[in-house]
Parts: C-alpha cells; structure tokens; sequence
C-alpha cells in the first residue's frame, strides 16, 4: 500500500512504522521528526552482503556510504552488521572514529581532501583511500612518508558510462569533477606513478556512475570496462589489483510506479559478468565493494510534521503548509524530488486531494512537492513524508535558523532518540 514495506496503518487509522503510531511519536518527540527504523537498515544491509556470499562466494564486501544519512548510532548498526562504510570529510571520519566503528573497513573519498583530512585518516588507520587525482597521490605520498605509514588506495575511475539519471548526481561520465579519465589515457599514467610509489599501494580501482539508477545494464557495462583496464594493467605493467570497488546508486520506490531492480539482482548480474569477463582476459577475480548509500537508508527514514496554514487559492492549487520544509528535505528544491505523502492520523482514508506542501521558509521554492494525493489535511493534523532516510538529515541545513529536528531510531517497538533536537542555543553556538 506504501512505498516502504514496513509501513501500515492500524486500528485507529494512523500510520505505523515498524509497527510504532506515528501519531504518538509525533505526539511523545515533537515535529519535524526523522524516524528511522533500525530493523529495515539491517535488513537492507544483509540484501546486499548476503547475496555477496551467494553469487560473490563471499569474496565482497558492501560498505555504507554513509553521505546518505550519518550519526553515530548507524555507524554503530553498521559496524555490528559486519560491514563496511565510506566516508567523504572528517565530519564523517571522525563520526566513525567516535562511534568506536573499525576504521580498517572505511574507504575515505573525496575530489579535494584536504592535507587535515589526510592526515586524519592515515592517523586513524582507514582502510583505503580512494584517491581522485595526482595532485592528491602525490600528497598522499609524502604525508604517508612524513608520518611513516603504508595506505592501500584505490583510484577513482571515470569508466564513461551513461546511467541514465539525473544530471547532477551522474558522476560516471568523461565531464565529471570526480575522477581519472579512462578514453584519455590519464588513468593508465596515474597507474603507472602510482606503481612506482614507495609507500602508498595500489590495491584497487573504484568507479561511481551515479545514483537512484534503476536498471542493471550501466552498472554491468562498468563493471566490464572497469576489468578491461585491470586486464590492461596486468598486460603491460605486469601489476595485479586486486579489489574492484563498483561504488552505489542503486535505485529505490519513492512512488508506487517506481520499479527499481531488487538488490540481490545486481549482485547475480554484475557477479555473473566478472567471473565470465574475468576468465575471458585471463585475470583472477579481483575483491568485488559496492557502495549503496541510499538503498540502505531511505527505505528505512520517514519524516514525520505538523499541518500549520491551508491555502486553497481557487483554480489554482491548494497550499497545506507544514512545520519545515527545505533546511530538512532540500530534496525537491534541488533535483524535484518526488515523495509519497500521508496525513499519519487520517492514513485509513482516501487521497482525496491534489496538494503542494510547503515548508516554512522564505522562498517559494521551498516545497516537499507539488500535485502530491492526500487526504484532505487541516491544520493540527500530522503528516509523514515516505522515504526521506537518506538526504534529507544529511543534506539539512539551518537556513532562516531554524534548528534541525531529532532522530529517532525505533527497533522491535521501542524508540529511542538518537540525534537531538537542536534548540536555538545550538543555532547561536558557534557565534562570537
Ligand atoms: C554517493 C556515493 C555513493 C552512494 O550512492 P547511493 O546512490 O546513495 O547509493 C557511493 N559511492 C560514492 C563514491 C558516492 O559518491
């Protein structure tokens, strides 16, 4: 019935999520409220590593990008699940680092790390670093010297793949900020410098084609261009990299009509072409990582608001404003994202209405959507937008200083919050 299958609707008609009212949450934490539901993470994150031991024999390894949505409390379910994470800032390292994760399972990313963040990681012993540019391994390099340490890195390949999806989250093509070209040859020289580095080592290859992809084909065709290259390498440098690292952007339901391939589709297809292509060019299997971000948590993230004003302008539209808005889901201002909505206490009934909701900020653009079906809303009523776990909290911002909303997490009918509500003092803390 909605997009996310641990949502329902109880005997009262209110939304449940994991079985929990909405209602009450709302009533018991206040709005905006972020839910995540702690069991459909982990169910997520088994979808992918277990279908790594079944069509990967188990030599693949998922790490969680955790931009979708980081606190220290999924840091922690990530690390009790026995998987990886990935991180892009020290924001993010030092989340991992403070939730006790084992940083030897972080891959830490980025097109401009800066020497503070280097530094970090290396002091933190982060597994891999996936380095976006020669500028930076040559950095890497002489930091790794300085401080005496050995770094497995990974390059970022831009393998030229077109995967269909929004302009500004494609990241696989030749005109990309991110990267080593693979058509003009800057990615077989960066190997060969990297080859001939002291102390980082060279243990991969890494590719992103982008996000909210629903098909396979994309992700087979990189995984097949990314093998020629190790082929490459092996062939003319005589050197053998091991980890293959395919990146996220695997695709989910933000709408009923949303058909994103099931996760364990991916893994039997892309699998099926690396040990076939891998036997084809005469190179061994290499390590398989995937990346997904927002498979893992927007599935799992509802938010949850107050109904303020009703604005029915006749002929036009009917505006149902809501107590947040773009500084929470900047998602529609940036891309147009579409999301499922429901009035959380009225869930029971028909959709009767075509609405914009509308944040409480001063632009106009700040809406969660437009033409959304709903129950007819009024003013005191809750309403919980479907899907928001990844990119809503971790893109949120205090724009017209408006305090972020807590996280709660629930799991088997208990919640619990695990990120505050920022309060006005929070807003004015790093004022002099
Ligand atoms: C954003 C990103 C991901 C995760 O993408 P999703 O679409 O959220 O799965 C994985 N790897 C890299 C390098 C990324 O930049």
């Amino acid at each position: 019935m909605f997009v996310s299958e641990n949502l329902g609707v109880n005997e009262k008609g209110h939304l449940t999520v994991g079985g929990i009212d909405t209602v009450e949450l709302a009533a018991q934490y206040g709005t905006p409220l972020y839910v995540m539901d702690e069991q459909m993470v982990r169910k997520n994150l088994r979808r992918f590593h277990e279908s790594m031991q079944k069509y990967y024999n188990g030599r693949g390894y998922v790490h969680y990008a955790s931009k979708a949505f980081c606190c220290k409390e999924i840091c922690r379910i990530v690390a009790s699940e026995g998987d990886g994470l990935d991180a892009v800032s020290i924001g993010e390292l030092y989340t991992a680092v403070s939730a006790d994760f084992p940083m030897e399972k972080v891959g830490f990313h980025g097109n401009n790390k800066t020497d503070e963040e280097l530094r970090y990681a290396l002091e933190n012993g982060v597994g891999h670093i996936i380095v976006d540019n020669l500028p930076e391994l040559r950095r890497l390099e002489a930091l790794a010297e300085k401080m005496g340490k050995t770094p497995h890195i990974m390059f970022r390949i831009k393998p030229g793949i077109d995967a269909h999806t929004h302009k500004a989250v494609l990241t696989g093509q030749i005109d990309s900020k991110f990267g080593f070209a693979l058509e003009t040859g800057e990615a077989f020289e960066a190997v060969k410098e990297a080859v001939a580095c002291k102390f980082v080592k060279l243990v991969g290859l890494h590719c992103h084609i982008g996000s909210q992809i629903f098909d396979i084909d994309p992700f087979e065709a990189a995984a097949g261009v990314m093998l020629d290259f190790i082929a490459k390498i092996k062939n003319e440098l005589g050197y053998e990299v091991k980890g293959l690292n395919l990146g996220g952007g695997f695709g989910i339901k933000y709408l009923n009509e949303h058909d994103p391939a099931p996760f364990e589709e991916y893994l039997r297809r892309v699998s099926a072409v690396v040990e076939k292509k891998c036997a084809e060019l005469g190179i061994a299997q290499p390590e398989m990582y995937i990346e997904p971000g927002r498979s893992i948590a927007a599935p799992a993230g509802i938010t949850l608001y107050t109904v303020g004003a009703r604005k029915e302008i006749p002929g036009i539209r009917t505006y149902i404003s809501v107590d947040g808005g773009m500084p929470d889901n900047p998602r529609y201002i940036l891309y147009q994202s579409e999301y499922e909505a429901v009035v959380a206490n009225k869930a029971g009934e028909e959709r009767t209405e075509k609405v914009t909701i509308a944040g409480k900020c001063c632009e106009s653009g700040d809406l969660i959507g437009e033409n959304m079906p709903l129950q007819h809303a009024d003013s005191g009523d809750i309403l919980a937008v479907l899907a928001t776990g990844a990119y809503n909290y971790s893109m949120s911002s205090n724009y017209n200083r408006i305090p972020k909303p807590a996280v709660v997490f629930i799991n088997n009918g208990e919640s619990r919050v695990a990120v505050k509500r920022e309060t006005p003092e929070d807003i004015i803390r790093n004022d002099v």
